[in-house]
């Protein structure tokens, strides 16, 4: 099978990297499929899953939007956060749902906050979609 290098990258630091079969993952414009070989590309992503296929495995990081950057043997993806599947923490995950729900339930709020409560909520859905797998 040919493989990539794929790198998740953080303001934090590296998060993941290793040599793949295909990344996919959840761009702005829709669903994107990654082989090796791919022509050069950049996408900016959703909150959402990357899938990273490797010997009939697949790992999962879960990442709050950023860029991926796609050249033939390399694809990177830039993210303000990027956590595995097994590092994320199910509790903090949970708390920051009930926290945000409870924000965009207060609708005294200035139009800021309230797109800032929805972001961390998706944040939060993500993470607890991820860790327990259901996506
Ligand atoms: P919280 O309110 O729990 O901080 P958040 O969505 O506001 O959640 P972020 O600002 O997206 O948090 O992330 C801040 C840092 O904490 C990042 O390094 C991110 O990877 C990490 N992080 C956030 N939530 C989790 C989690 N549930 N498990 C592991 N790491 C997390």
């Amino acid at each position: 099978m040919k493989t990539m290098k794929v790198s998740v990258v953080t303001p934090d630091g590296p998060v993941y990297e290793s040599d793949v079969e295909m990344v996919s993952t959840k761009a702005k414009t829709g669903e994107l499929g990654i082989l090796p070989g791919h022509i050069p590309m950049v996408a900016p992503l959703k909150i959402g899953a990357v899938r990273l296929k490797k010997g009939g495995s697949t790992e999962i990081v879960a990442v709050s939007g950023g860029f991926l950057e796609v050249r033939p043997e390399q694809v990177t993806i830039l993210a303000q956060t990027a956590e595995k599947s097994e590092e994320i923490d199910l509790d903090r995950a949970l708390r920051a749902k009930e926290r945000a729900e409870q924000r965009l339930q207060e609708r005294k709020q200035e139009n800021v906050d309230f797109r800032r409560a929805e972001l961390a909520l998706q944040r939060a859905i993500n993470r607890i979609s991820i860790a327990q797998r259901k996506i």
